[in-house]
């Protein structure tokens, strides 16, 4: 029997790239997925390709900067869910601006879709994860949660933010042998689409390379800022999500684990 049968898992952000791929690898490992997304349309699509492949899921809208939406789906899961085991907070979103004309509400967008959210899934997750007998949360940062770049500085707070907050959270768990594990992922550069979404003079910025054909791709960019000159599938980033939710990283907590070719060995 598969680790993850019989055991539900809420993943946000789940209707595109990282969220989608790792929806796709619990469910072919077992789990019921919750998938959630703020754009309904893909997380139905993601939903579709779980039951193509013979896996069970349920699609869920959830902004994950909404504690109401976050409740109501909570509540969804309270019905029909014997044992949430995992909720892997993977929504996010960066903007590229410099300090000096970036507005109080671009800082305040990303840090809510990406730290806000966070916290409002393990505000509500962690306790129903602790009653249905411990499990995991993993939450999506990024290298740009360890180290600076330049016009990126939103993005990297919250990411940074999302790291500490992961390590302090996990202690809290620790103390109250709640047997909740609560553990930080943080990619490099993975081909998802979140690269097309940058405008064409954003993405020779974000990258420092690429962007000149108006469209940036991530393997193009890989080329020149990653050691191992590929990008990260965002298969490749799913499997590490699922290996920290599962029984063999038991001993894992509070950590952070790195997944970027080597972008931050030197
Ligand atoms: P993506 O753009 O492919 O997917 C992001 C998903 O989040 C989309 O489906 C989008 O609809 C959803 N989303 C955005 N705002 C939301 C909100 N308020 N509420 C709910 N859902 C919302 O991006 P991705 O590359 O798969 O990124 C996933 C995570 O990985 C993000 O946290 C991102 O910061 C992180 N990350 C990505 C890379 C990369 O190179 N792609 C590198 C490091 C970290």
């Amino acid at each position: 029997m598969s680790e993850f049968e019989g055991k539900a898992i809420l993943i946000t952000g789940a209707g595109s790239g990282i969220g989608r791929a790792t929806s796709l690898s619990f469910a072919a490992h077992g789990a019921h997925v919750w998938v959630t997304d703020f754009d309904e349309r893909s997380a139905a699509k993601s939903v579709e390709l779980i039951m193509e492949a013979g896996g069970r899921a349920t699609a869920v809208k959830l902004d994950v900067r909404l504690e109401d939406e976050w409740e109501a789906a909570f509540a969804l899961t309270d019905t029909h869910v014997t044992s949430l085991t995992t909720v892997v907070n993977c929504a996010g979103k960066s903007i590229l601006a410099d300090t000096f004309s970036m507005s109080l509400d671009q800082l305040r967008l990303v840090m809510a879709i990406n730290l806000e959210g966070a916290f409002l899934g393990m505000k509500h997750g962690i306790p129903r994860i602790a009653q249905s007998g411990g499990g995991a949360v993993v939450n999506i940062s990024s290298i740009m949660g360890l180290k600076g770049q330049a016009r990126m500085a939103a993005y990297c707070g919250a990411k940074g933010a999302v790291r500490m907050m992961t390590k302090a959270i996990a202690l809290e768990c620790a103390d109250l042998r709640n047997k909740v594990r609560v553990n930080s992922v943080h990619p490099g550069i993975v081909d998802t689409p979140a690269w097309q979404k940058h405008d064409p003079e954003e993405a020779t910025m974000l990258a420092g390379a690429g962007g000149a054909s108006g469209v940036l791709d991530a393997h193009e960019v890989a080329k020149s800022l990653v050691p191992i000159g590929v990008a990260a599938s965002p298969e490749e980033i799913a499997e590490t999500v699922r290996f920290l939710a599962s029984n063999a990283a038991r001993h894992i907590t509070g950590a952070e684990i790195v997944i970027d070719g080597g972008m931050t060995a030197n």
